[in-house]
């Protein structure tokens, strides 16, 4: 079978020609960078179309500068999709969408917050309302690969774990069932974001020894992790390790959410904790390959010759 480019339905909106598409479903501007930043900007340097989803503006984040701290709401949404452009820019991405468009869905706050009842809040939506959203961007760019997060959204942010519920259910939507089934996109590999747990506790013990010499007075802990995981869950690993920059340059972009001293960061909660270049993934969907994998698009047909090679 030959891949054709796939079909734009955004007015305007660039077709993909390229053969090999991979779509990130993230829940706020700044989860991208952080959680495959290395990924996305190894995947767009070999001529992957990458295309990013972000299912709120995260306006209630906590702001770390002073200088912007008057900023909240609304108006740090706005500012933040400046953010998420110039993280884009960073990474060499430039099929970046909101869910739904620009503040359809808020930002719900932290769990248990009185911020979750909001009837505007991403944790409020009708899951498949918003994967019915989701699921016509999926079967406009037609990807191979698509990641998320697991079921507790890596950590327990309502929006992490929405996000996780809407990008699983537009998965299935978009294949057909209860839709057009001709018009329709058969995901063939989807992952969760995950982090090894003798990787993570490696580079925790460096960071207590490196802690004096940096900007940072605490350091974090494995708790502050999302997706740890023991090493079995673990099928795919991406070495980003030549994207480094790219993927500190990206963190940096979303200023009011991250202060970076590489290898490390910090968040609003001034914890110190690394800056990963290899980024770890869970298949669970789609055929598992013997041993650990190294390429998101391992076993994919992708038609070669037919997009970006030529
Ligand atoms: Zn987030």
């Amino acid at each position: 079978m030959t891949e054709l480019p796939s079909p734009s339905l955004r007015p305007g909106g660039p077709p993909s020609r390229s053969a090999r598409r991979m779509m990130l479903v993230h829940a706020h501007p700044d989860d991208e960078s952080i959680n495959n930043g290395a990924t996305m900007a190894r995947y767009a340097a070999e001529g992957v179309h990458v295309t990013l989803v972000t299912c709120t503006l995260g306006e209630r984040g906590e702001v770390i500068p002073p200088e912007l701290a008057h900023l909240s709401g609304a108006a740090l949404g706005q500012h933040r999709m400046g953010e998420l452009a110039e993280a884009m820019r960073a990474l060499g991405v430039d099929d970046f969408r909101l869910l739904g468009g620009a503040g359809r869905y808020s930002d719900s706050g932290m769990m248990g917050l009185p911020d979750n009842d909001d009837p505007g809040c991403f944790w409020q939506a009708d899951v498949d309302q918003a994967a019915g959203l989701l699921a016509e961007v999926i079967r406009e760019v037609r990807p191979q690969v698509l990641v998320t997060y697991d079921e507790r959204g890596g950590y327990g942010h309502p929006d992490h774990i929405q996000a996780h519920r809407v990008a699983m259910r537009a998965v299935e939507l978009a294949a057909g069932a209860g839709a057009d089934e001709a018009d329709g996109w058969d995901v063939p590999k989807v992952y969760w974001n995950r982090m090894p747990r003798p990787v993570a506790e490696a580079a925790f013990a460096r960071l207590e020894d490196e802690l004096s010499g940096l900007p940072f007075d605490k350091a974090g802990s494995i708790g502050d992790l999302p997706g740890v995981v023991s090493e079995v869950h673990v099928t795919t690993e991406v070495d980003g390790t030549a994207y480094a920059a790219a993927k500190a340059a990206a963190m940096r972009a979303h200023a009011t959410q991250i202060t970076v001293a590489e290898p490390y960061f910090v968040l609003s909660n001034a914890l110190a904790q690394p800056l990963f270049t290899t980024e770890y993934y869970e298949l669970v969907r789609g055929e598992r390959s013997v041993g650990r994998e190294s390429d998101l698009f391992a076993g994919v047909d992708t038609g070669v010759g037919a997009g970006e090679a030529s």
